[in-house]
């Protein structure tokens, strides 16, 4: 997409969230309410289909514009980004290790936000240590039977599509699973819970359990090819999940910034405005400056990915260093609002969070750390 083209669409997106998102997040997120008008508006946008190839209907946004998108929608609300980042996770392994006949059932679908995708690979005994999963599909002629808990699926019930990763035999691979949408489940499946979350609200986030739940053959990412090979197919669609929760950290960052720079400028104790006070100058010098460099990580990681390289390490770096900068951001601009910061009267009561899951989600700080050091030992090596 051409830079001017990708300014007009980031401005758009900042407007919205300016005028349609910030003023009236409060009417949903306190008490857990889908936001389905400001939903829709992202459907209208076209960002169910942002990084879905332009060939089946979508934007064909490169990853660096992506991050852009979720950054400005983060700033606003950061429930919203996840609204879209399950759904692409499931559609990027579509495009990218899907049969042709999956790509064109699928795809074009998705990217009008028609149907709408998840991604399941968490377990209630498994989340770090993914590969311990125990979900398992086992085929029974042109079928296969599923059976088994996941949990922490996030846009689950609203979702017509769950890339689910389930044990075959020895291996592990993804299938994607179709279900009529909403709170019943469908045949074999079950929403077992809801689960209510700290930050991070609005959205549904649910536990649901598989019991000799059918699909067909069909359902196998990939054909026939793809049995065992979903693990190591999900673990490179992340790549684009942690940018992602990257991006969302930097949203919330400057969000936190944001209002902690206009609410020093405006508060007075010992005759001046806060700002004025050099502990609170430093605090904002050292907060715009974190801010800065995340978001530069965030931006060098997409750049790497859309160059065409793998960039584990660097989307790591990003993730870690993003996560970590939106919750020191969010309480220190919850430090400088005083008593205020602590009631639901002012913005950073909610940074504050929601910033907890970008540390948590796509992988915590602590396996981003594993992560990147296996790089740096194997480029010794
Ligand atoms: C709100 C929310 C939404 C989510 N949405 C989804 C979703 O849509 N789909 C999905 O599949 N998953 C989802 N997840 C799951 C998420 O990816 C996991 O919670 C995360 O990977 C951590 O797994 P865990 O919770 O099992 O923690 P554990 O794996 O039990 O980790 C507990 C602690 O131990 C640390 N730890 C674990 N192993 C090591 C190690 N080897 N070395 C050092 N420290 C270690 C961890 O860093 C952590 O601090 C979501 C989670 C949340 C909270």
């Amino acid at each position: 997409m051409e830079a001017e083209v990708t300014d007009v669409m980031i401005d758009t997106i900042a407007r919205f969230v300016d005028d349609d998102v910030i003023p009236h997040v409060n009417e949903f997120e306190l008490d857990d309410t889908y936001p389905d008008a400001m939903v829709d508006q992202l459907q209208a946008f076209g960002l169910f289909g942002a990084t879905i190839p332009e060939e089946h209907g979508g934007l064909g946004l490169d990853v660096s514009t992506y991050a852009r998108v979720v950054e400005e929608l983060s700033r606003g609300w950061m429930s919203l980004s996840g609204v879209l980042n399950s759904h692409l996770i499931a559609a990027q392994l579509i495009g990218q290790f899907g049969t042709e006949g999956q790509q064109q059932k699928l795809l074009p679908r998705m990217a009008s936000g028609e149907l709408r995708g998840c991604f399941s690979l968490s377990e209630p005994d498994s989340g770090s240590d993914a590969a311990a999963l125990r979900c398992r599909a086992t085929r029974d002629g042109d079928e296969w039977i599923i059976n088994g808990t996941k949990m922490w699926v996030t846009n689950g019930e609203r979702a017509g599509v769950v890339a689910l990763l389930a044990k075959t035999g020895d291996g592990i691979s993804c299938f994607m699973v179709e279900k009529a949408p909403g709170p019943e489940g469908d045949g074999g499946i079950s929403i077992s819970r809801h689960i209510d979350k700290l930050g991070y609200r609005g959205l549904e986030t649910v536990e649901m359990s598989y019991v000799d739940h059918r699909i067909p053959g069909a359902a196998l990412l990939g054909g026939d090819e793809g049995d065992g090979q979903g693990f190591r197919w999900a673990l490179s669609a992340l790549e684009l999940g942690r940018i992602n929760v990257a991006a969302r950290g930097v949203g919330v960052a400057q969000a936190a910034f944001d209002a902690a720079l206009k609410y020093s400028k405006e508060r007075k104790t010992f005759g001046k405005p806060i700002a004025q006070h050099q502990a609170i100058g430093f605090k904002l010098a050292e907060m715009a400056t974190k801010l800065h460099a995340a978001r530069l990580m965030v931006r060098d990681a997409a750049a790497r990915v859309d160059a065409g390289q793998r960039a584990d390490m660097h989307a790591g770096m990003a993730k870690l260093f993003a996560s970590e900068t939106a919750s020191e951001l969010a309480l220190d601009a919850m430090r400088i609002h005083g008593g205020n910061g602590f009631t639901t009267e002012y913005l950073v009561e909610r940074l504050y969070r929601d910033a907890p899951l970008m540390i948590i989600g796509e992988g915590t700080s602590e396996i981003q750390k594993l992560v990147i050091a296996r790089h740096l030992l194997a480029e010794e090596r």
